[in-house]
């Protein structure tokens, strides 16, 4: 099964002169009123541009930050759409609202091939309450409808569930689609299947460790998240991020991955200091002693991972292995980050953290697909559906 993609949209009577509405993820970051780094707009550029090429009038929409349905100047996509004409070599008008006469003058001024990007979605509250009539507000700018931003799939909001019924035509656009198509490699795993897991909070990720800990052949757990796992198991975890209200969770987890078969694999050394400093005093330790906290996986733990990336046939990766920000605290989610791009396995990394790691390396083109949704990447490898890919009519 599967969504419509751009192909049938533009095959099925295409889209000359029409509206066409794209849910894009622009949400860049901005410093001093400049877009800093624009993967993100990079990455919508080939659906924008078949849409150009075929004629369309391309209504383009996204979200930045979180205004919480307020008009905040400092979150607007006016420089966004600056940088999304340079990459476009062409025009792109700004309107300063999403919805109504300011949004609707914009659009109806467009033509064939001509591209409007839209004010920030969620200066309206509407958007992520899934107000229906936002949703219809947004609906009266579209003939069809395009959703490529997989990074708020995993959300019902207006603009990714509640307009898409009112829209007579849609479609996922081909960031979205291929996301989708990655993705289900891990669902459908060539085994082994390596999931590498690490973050901050086991609150954050339950859901997928209890998903993933009876599926992977292996799972492999670093970041905080660890340090709750090895507090279940009775092992000393010092001055560690523990949470005390999961560890009962962290057992039950630990347990299916027993009764499944399945290997779960902690940390078994650990880099360790007293304050979370970079310039604290660090030590590579087997047992945390009391006082000091866990700030990165040791650099056994991080080869034993690195090798298992190594045998594995598919990888799924999300989540630093420590406190990645500081370079003292680095190194286990560097070398995890090498392991799995030297890997011969289908690779999937997902996250903020991880895909930098990777990137500062230089190593993302030997990763077979790096996610551009971390929250929805984790919430589709549990076999969840995501709303904004319901909408489309996935079945
Ligand atoms: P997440 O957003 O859940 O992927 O978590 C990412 C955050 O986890 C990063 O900001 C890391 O600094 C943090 N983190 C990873 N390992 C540790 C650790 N051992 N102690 C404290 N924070 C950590």
């Amino acid at each position: 099964m599967g969504v419509p993609g751009l192909d049938a949209l533009l095959a099925d009577g295409g889209v000359r002169g029409q509206r066409v509405f794209v849910r894009a993820d622009l949400n860049v970051p901005l410093r001093d009123g400049r877009v800093s780094d624009d993967t993100r707009i990079r990455a919508s550029l080939p659906t924008l541009r078949r849409l150009v090429d075929a004629g369309a009038r391309v209504v383009v929409a996204s979200h930045l930050g979180r205004p919480e349905g307020e008009r905040r100047p400092e979150l607007s996509l006016r420089p966004v759409a600056a940088r999304l004409g340079e990459l476009l070599e062409q025009r792109v008008a700004f309107a300063d609202d999403c919805v109504g006469p300011a949004a609707e003058a914009v659009v109806d001024g467009l033509g064939e091939g001509e591209v409007a990007l839209l004010e920030n979605l969620r200066f309206h509250a509407g958007e992520t309450k899934n107000d229906p009539e936002f949703a219809r507000a947004l609906a009266a700018l579209a003939d069809a409808y395009v959703n490529d931003a997989f990074g708020t799939a995993h959300r019902a909001h207006a603009s990714t569930a509640g307009m898409v019924s009112q829209v007579a035509r849609h479609a996922a656009g081909d960031l979205l689609a291929s996301e989708l198509q990655h993705l289900r490699v891990v669902l459908e795993p060539e085994r082994p299947l390596l999931c590498l897991l690490g973050g901050a909070k086991v609150s954050d990720k339950l859901a997928v460790l209890e998903a993933l800990a009876p599926r992977a052949d292996v799972l492999a757990i670093g970041g905080a998240m660890a340090y709750t796992f090895l507090r279940a198991l009775g092992q000393p975890t010092g001055a560690s991020l523990v949470e005390e209200t999961l560890v009962g969770e962290a057992s039950k987890v630990l347990a299916a991955a027993k009764a499944a078969g399945r290997r779960l694999l902690l940390p078994t050394d650990h880099v360790v200091a007293r304050e979370l400093a970079e310039d604290a005093e660090a030590r590579v330790v087997k047992e945390i002693p009391e006082g000091w906290m866990g700030l990165d996986v040791g650099p056994e733990t991080a080869a034993a991972y690195a090798a298992e990336a190594t045998r594995a046939r598919t990888v799924f990766w999300n989540g630093p292995m420590g406190v990645f920000e500081m370079e003292r605290f680095a190194g286990g989610t560097r070398e995890v980050a090498r392991g799995v791009a030297e890997s011969a396995a289908v690779s999937v990394v997902g996250g903020g953290d991880s895909l930098a790691a990777i990137n500062q390396l230089g190593l993302a083109d030997r990763i077979t697909h790096c996610s551009t949704g971390g929250g929805a990447s984790l919430e589709f490898v549990q076999g969840l559906a995501l709303p904004g890919v319901v909408a489309l009519g996935d079945v």
